[in-house]
């Protein structure tokens, strides 16, 4: 139930009282799941298409069906380029739904902070060919293991590396630094890319929130997502932005038991 408490306000001749209004809102809860859940199948059924012509792209873009000339291989990567937001969206959809029913399934264990790194960077190197971008991973070589849920966790670190990618101009170099500070693993994704104005900062890990003028495309759920999935990790993630020069996301995980 729902109650509206609706004061009639002073600038009125007279206080004339309250109105209380009562709604039950079962009936648009049980809506609203079955909403939930339907998104949740359908863009569960678009993954496996979707992941096919992505796979038949790749083969035609490897040259391995025959030699393409360059207005074949143009289309090709726009086709690539579509399919990869449509394998992004369907992603972003069926992990919202996760959340929101309350149903983030996590696995943690002992995990390799540099494997988890490297998944996330093999899953957007073709966005970066595109872009000439290189990706750099710069962590040492005794680091103890995080206390991650691998799976969830290369999500989120291939969704910031795909934004540094798309915010970021063509040759940039992408830094991703592993550090342990007091017992967390930090992983920090930096771009040397158009960055964000400080007055939007609070507000980037809002659900559906794109910073006004910026790129168009996207769902603005990709942070939102992120943030849910580390902090049910007990986790956290931060962005620092110097506005015209670049920013730099970083996910704060424990550090595994030696
Ligand atoms: P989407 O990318 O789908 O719009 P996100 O939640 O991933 O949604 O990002 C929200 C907004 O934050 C983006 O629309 C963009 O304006 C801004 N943003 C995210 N990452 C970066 C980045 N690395 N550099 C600049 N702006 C960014």
């Amino acid at each position: 139930h729902t109650i509206s408490i609706i004061p009639t306000g002073e600038s009125m001749l007279k206080s004339m009282g309250t109105v209380i209004i009562l709604r039950n809102v079962t009936s648009y809860k049980e809506l609203d799941f079955a909403k939930t859940k339907f998104i949740a199948t359908v863009s569960h059924e678009f993954k496996t298409p979707i992941a096919s012509i992505k796979m038949s792209l790749q083969l035609l873009e490897n040259d391995q069906i025959g030699h393409l000339n360059e207005e074949q291989k143009h289309l090709v990567n726009s086709i690539t380029d579509d399919t990869n937001r449509l394998l992004k969206i369907t992603g972003e959809l069926l992990h919202m739904t996760q959340a929101e029913t309350g149903n983030i399934q996590l696995s943690v264990e002992p995990a390799i902070a540099t494997n988890i790194v490297q998944y996330a960077i093999d899953a957007n190197k073709m966005q970066a060919e595109q872009k000439k971008i290189s990706i750099q991973l710069n962590a040492k070589h005794n680091l103890p293991k995080v206390l991650a849920d691998t799976d969830k966790t290369t999500w989120v670190l291939t969704n910031l590396i795909s934004n540094a990618i798309r915010y970021s101009y063509e040759n940039a170099v992408i830094n991703i630094d592993i550090s342990v500070v007091n017992k967390w693993v930090h992983f920090a994704v930096k771009d040397t890319g158009n960055g964000i104005p400080p007055q939007y900062l609070e507000k980037l890990f809002d659900r559906y929130f794109q910073v006004p003028g910026s790129k168009k495309g996207g769902t603005g759920l990709g942070l939102a997502i992120c943030k849910e999935f580390i902090e049910a990790q007990g986790g956290q993630i931060l962005v620092e932005s110097d506005y015209g020069a670049g920013s730099t996301f970083t996910v704060i995980l424990q550090m595994a038991a030696e």
